[in-house]
């Protein structure tokens, strides 16, 4: 580079090194910086969207030409080099090859096209993707960490493709803007390739990145009997731990994580499991539901056991089922008025039965087993 104090277009050349976490200001930009002949280079880079591919081409040590750049005086020997809108990196010489086996199994930024080519060996990756649709919001046991948390499911496309992709714990997250998601895990499930988020994940609001796919999440939602169901119960501490080994009839139960001992009666009873349903016409539907579907159409008591649980869903009369991706995101009594209905709808219409009304059209089997009255969900901000 040279000393010319007039800010020019230029190109760069060497290795990028010390890329750095994209930078949330009001203008979102990262640094790096950029090792040629002896000498090194500050870039500032106000291209957030080309984080990844500065991050690749850093891990796979290639030399990189940066066009178009501004490039000010040189200070106290360091030159400032600016990476605006009108410039671009391109890889000269890619030495990927010698170092990727040796390199350890760090996050890749990938297109969603490419991703859903690969193999099905779990791996690490980075996306920038555009939310489609919220899927539905459920709870469950992270595996690593033995904790029972709230997750999203969205649909994110990119301009490659989509996939389903859970978000663990509440985000900021809006349908219709544009993220850069860090070190999402693959999930492999019935030979379908979706995403999750981990505990590395960084989650950040990026610019748009152009058209994404057109996405056809197949939301559907009609009159089914329940003909079958595999509920399953699982047991919580107050921290929201799994408590594997809790017996009812016992006064207390230890969780292992908090190492702390609990009255049975403060662990929580979560419920779940997949109904095989079938429609008015057409093949029989297995769908998973979660605790707080099956809490909005059935009243559970705090020691209901598996038989009560079943039994309970074995008296619901037809209901009108709402399911995208195998999962049941809404259940509600059918009644004329709504067959029409698709999860589509707004928020609202998401609502949980009145429970006064609607007693009479449960009929528990066992009025002891069940509270007299479906219990209310908790949480109005879900769904
Ligand atoms: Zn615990």
């Amino acid at each position: 580079m040279d000393q010319s104090p007039v800010k020019k277009l230029k190109t760069a050349h060497g290795h990028l090194c010390n890329v750095s976490p994209l930078k949330d200001s009001k203008k979102q930009y990262f640094e790096a910086s950029l090792q040629h002949e002896g000498e090194c280079s500050d870039v500032m880079v106000f291209r957030p969207e080309e984080h990844m591919q500065f991050k690749n081409a850093e891990k796979i040590r290639s030399q990189v030409t940066l066009h178009n750049v501004i490039s000010p005086l040189k200070t106290n020997g360091t030159s400032k080099v600016y990476y605006t809108h009108k410039s671009s990196i391109s890889c000269v010489r890619d030495l990927g090859h010698a170092f990727r086996n040796t390199l350890p199994a760090e996050a890749q930024g990938i297109q969603l096209s490419e991703l859903l080519k690969l193999d099905q060996k779990p791996k690490r990756v980075n996306i920038n993707v555009k939310i489609i649709l919220e899927e539905s919001k459920g709870n469950n046991v992270v595996r690593d960490r033995r904790r029972y948390l709230p997750n999203t499911v969205y649909t994110v496309a990119d301009s490659t493709g989509f996939i389903s992709l859970t978000v663990w714990c509440q985000k900021d997250i809006n349908v219709g803007k544009w993220y850069n998601f860090t070190n999402l895990s693959t999930v492999q499930f019935k030979g379908k390739t979706t995403l999750s988020t981990t505990k590395d994940t960084n989650i950040l609001n990026i610019p748009s990145q152009g058209t994404a796919v057109d996405v056809d999440v197949p939301i559907e939602s009609m009159k089914c009997d329940i003909i079958g169901v595999n509920p399953k119960r699982l047991f919580i501490c107050p921290g929201n731990h799994e408590l594997k080994d809790l017996i009812l009839s016992s006064p207390s139960v230890y969780c292992v994580s908090c190492k702390t001992h609990y009255k049975t009666t403060a662990s929580i009873m979560k419920i779940s499991g997949r109904l095989h349903l079938k429609p008015e016409a057409g093949e029989i539907i297995r769908a998973r539901v979660e605790d707080e579907v099956i809490r909005s159409v059935i009243a559970v008591k705090s020691d209901a056991s598996q038989n009560d649980i079943l039994q309970a869903f074995m008296a619901l009369p037809t209901m009108q089922i709402t399911i995208c991706n195998n999962v049941i995101v809404k259940m509600e009594k059918s009644t004329p008025q709504n067959t029409l209905r698709t999860g589509m709808e707004s928020q609202t219409s998401l609502a949980v039965m009145e429970p006064v009304e609607d007693l009479n059209d449960f009929s528990p089997p066992d009025p002891g087993i069940f509270s007299s009255q479906p219990q209310k969900r908790k949480s109005t901000d879900r769904f």
